[in-house]
């Protein structure tokens, strides 16, 4: 009965010190955010390129829509259906 008290206070140390190893560098980051989200992701003050779809003509950011042939889709369905003139 020790032995499982033992392993279980174990346990939560284990899980104690992990928490505290992850969460120390992510109170880092989340110390300055806002910096580090949008270099992963797009830059800040980057104003994203939209782009017309070669089926329906919707502008599209060109990160949300689909290039195929040197083309670009709003969807991945009207990138299945092709341009249209
Ligand atoms: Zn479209």
């Amino acid at each position: 009965m020790r032995n499982i008290l033992l392993f279980v206070l174990f346990l939560l140390a284990v899980f104690y010190v992990r928490r505290a190893l992850r969460g120390g560098p992510r109170r880092e980051e989340g110390g300055d955010s806002a910096p580090e989200q949008p270099a992963s992701q797009a830059p800040v003050g980057e104003i994203e390129q939209m782009v017309a779809c070669a089926h329906c003509g919707v502008h599209v950011p060109e990160s949300e829509g689909v290039t195929s042939g040197g083309r670009f889709f709003c969807s991945e369905e009207h990138r299945r259906l092709g341009a249209r003139p």
